[in-house]
């Protein structure tokens, strides 16, 4: 439980409170985000892409002297990164990387724009898409207000939804079985995303919010398992018995039996188990439901912060 460990070690030092995985820290105007994961904790904070560039071998000489860390650079969001990981150095790491922040990249923090408008002149640090940022308050509050409308009024499009989540099912079942074609192999692990393909096309078809989203998905995503079942025993027995897909397709009652037998789920447990596995994670977690989401947004906003 190493993680748990660091994120006392850095609250401690540093005063930093954890929310919904997520704990941020405003640098000399600069936000700065530090985010749970498994094992260790990643911070990121902007910096210009040509200070990173002409400095990064200076800093990162700083940070190796405190043992053993390295920033990165992600330039699409133009933000300086590092992972925390070792318990006994995080302290004094993250110490090391808040100088760094202090001197190569607050300095230059007006830079950054708001995300919601593209324009600089920022008033407020905010979370946005799980990042730290500098924003307007004006550009925030219209977003954080038209969501909470859109999420407790359960507005959306309900058949767009369906369409999206089966088109995210099917695309799903589609690579799986590719994967499974060409490399000749299955991947366990790769069916854990399931379900969240069928989430993702429900929520970009703007699917509402509530149970019936919840219900479409868990459905989609069955479905997607059920279709690979079958087309990977279409397959199957097309390459055994040397016959046309169209051949094996006529006989699909007997497909349907052979696919489903409890012999060959059990053959494919490895699958299944993943697959329960994402969708289990999607009922616990519940990215659909009303209070859930609603709930989640609140805790954010507690990171708000006058600039
Ligand atoms: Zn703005």
């Amino acid at each position: 439980m190493s993680q748990a460990k660091i994120f006392k070690l850095l609250s401690e030092a540093y005063g930093l409170t954890w929310s919904g995985g997520i704990a941020a820290e405003e640098i000399d105007g600069c936000p700065v985000t530090l985010k749970e994961d498994r094992y260790y904790v990643q911070v990121s904070a902007y910096m210009p892409e040509r200070v990173y560039e002409a400095k990064h071998e200076i800093f990162n000489e700083q940070m190796k002297a405190v043992k053993g860390v390295k920033c990165g650079f992600d330039k699409k969001t133009s933000r300086i990164t590092t992972v925390l990981s070792q318990p006994n150095r995080v302290v004094e790491q993250y110490g090391a990387l808040r100088e760094i922040i202090k001197q190569y990249a607050a300095p230059y923090v007006e830079e950054d724009k708001c995300p919601y408008c593209g324009q600089g002149e920022c008033d407020m640090a905010a979370i946005y898409n799980n990042q730290y940022r500098r924003v307007h308050v004006r550009c925030h509050q219209y977003h954080t207000d038209r969501t909470r409308d859109v999420v407790l009024s359960g507005q959306g499009n309900l058949a767009m939804g369906i369409i999206g989540a089966l088109a995210g099912a099917v695309l799903f079942m589609a690579i799986a079985l590719a994967i499974g074609i060409f490399a000749e192999r299955s991947y366990g692990w790769f069916f854990v995303l399931a379900t969240f393909a069928a989430l993702g096309g429900y929520k970009l078809f703007h699917g509402p919010y509530g149970r019936t989203g919840m219900v479409t998905v868990t459905l989609c995503s069955i479905l997607s398992m059920v279709l690979y079942l079958f087309c990977e025993m279409v397959y199957l027995i097309a390459q055994y018995y040397e016959l046309a897909i169209g051949e094996v397709l006529k006989q699909w009652p007997a497909v349907i039996q052979i696919a489903f037998s409890p012999d060959n789920l059990a053959e494919s447990w490895f699958q299944l188990i993943f697959f329960l596995g994402g969708l289990a994670w999607f009922l616990i977690k519940r990215p659909l439901s009303k209070q859930k989401v609603v709930g989640t947004m609140d805790v954010m906003d507690d990171f708000n912060r006058a600039l």
